[in-house]
């Protein structure tokens, strides 16, 4: 297949990590016969630097015509006054925008090689594999905001739809893995959780194959460190998806390892690593880039439909994981350059 392909490198280790996961989806197109041609294009704080937008007109448009975004990372401390009027990150919530994805979907699984770095003990990580579904255009971080001197608002809104759709797509995911959803809300205490509830058990019936079960927040916020293989796919709204996706990414052992996708209505995707610019590593070549990479595997799975690709990329992180080189946030002292080699070698391994 022919494939279009739109980088957003971004800032800080954003190129770093970016290059990496280029040069290991090139090497999947020569080992398979696809085509995937790539185009860089400008956001956050570079984008500024160069033309005074976050989120150039010329880089929205050419990722809604491409089939899938790949982004690094956005942001650092040369643009981090909380008074500039333009953000780097305002870049990316106008991208998320642009291209309507609602549905920001984070895998974990606890690889055994790297159980010692996580704070929880071997026997809980055995067979964690979790995938978060959290919802990406609601909630708190997109109502209406008031602030006087003495009290600040921050509106959290929801509306069926937008909880219908994210419900679906996670029901369809589960469809695909072990048939269970957990539907994440605080409904003893806010409206906008009672909606999110009825309406997820609406949708629920649905997909009778498919087991549903409500957890409140503050209770899955244990769960996730007290019994993190008990769950499959785990569905809920923005501000609480922020948090627990944070939580569950100190069970891997480094924020370097994890991968993310947002999706739409559309095949548009966008993917990226779940870190941020690192700054204080940046230029350095010691990223680790398999989250990056692991986010490229995503792309091939849901925004290209090759499944088998995907999970040829997954299986050579893992060997990765098992045989090293080990980049420094793992234990090892290998730099993103080696990292990527060993990916890419390890590709033939695993075939
Ligand atoms: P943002 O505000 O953009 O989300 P953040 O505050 O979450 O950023 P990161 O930029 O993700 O912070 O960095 C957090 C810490 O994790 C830093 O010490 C950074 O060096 C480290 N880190 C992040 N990504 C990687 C990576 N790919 N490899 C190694 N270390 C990383
Ligand atoms: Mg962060």
């Amino acid at each position: 297949m022919k494939a279009r392909i739109v980088t957003l490198p971004g800032d800080g280790v954003g190129p770093e990590v970016t290059d990496a996961a280029v040069a290991v989806l090139q090497a999947v197109a020569e080992r398979s016969g696809h085509t995937f041609e790539f185009a860089s294009h400008a956001i956050g704080g570079c984008a500024i630097d160069a033309t005074g937008e976050p989120l150039p007109a010329a880089t929205l448009e050419a990722c809604k015509k491409a089939d899938a975004v790949f982004l690094g990372a956005v942001g650092g401390p040369k643009w981090s006054d909380p008074q500039a009027k333009v953000r780097p990150e305002q870049g990316l919530l106008a991208l998320r925008a642009g291209l309507g994805v609602f549905a920001n979907l984070r895998p974990l699984q606890v690889h055994p090689a790297l159980a010692a770095l996580s704070p929880l003990k071997n026997e809980k990580l055995k067979n964690v594999d979790v995938l978060f579904v959290r919802e990406l255009t609601g909630g708190a971080y997109f109502g209406a905001k008031t602030r006087t001197t003495d009290t600040a608002t921050d509106e959290c809104k929801y509306t069926v739809a937008e909880v219908e759709r994210v419900t679906r797509r996670a029901f369809e995911l589960a469809r695909e893995r072990r048939q269970h959803v957990t539907s994440v809300d605080k409904a003893n205490v806010l409206e906008t959780s009672r909606l999110w509830r009825s309406t997820v058990t609406r949708v629920a019936a649905e997909y009778p194959d498919v087991k549903l079960e409500h957890q409140l927040v503050d209770s899955m916020a244990m769960l996730l460190l007290t019994q993190p293989a008990r769950y499959d796919v785990i569905v809920t709204e923005n501000l609480f998806g922020d948090i627990l996706t944070d939580e569950a990414a100190a069970l891997a052992g480094s924020l370097g390892l994890l991968p993310s996708a947002s999706l739409g209505e559309g095949k548009v995707g966008l993917y990226e690593p779940i870190h941020g610019s690192a700054p204080d590593i940046a230029g350095k070549n010691v990223a680790n880039p398999l989250g990056a990479i692991l986010s490229a595997a995503l792309l091939l799975r849901h925004s290209l439909e090759l499944e088998i690709e995907a999970t040829t990329i997954e299986a050579a992180v893992a060997h990765v994981l098992n045989y090293g080189p080990h980049s420094r946030d793992i234990g090892g002292t290998a730099s993103t350059s080696e990292m990527r080699d060993a990916v890419i070698a390890a590709l033939d391994e695993v075939a």
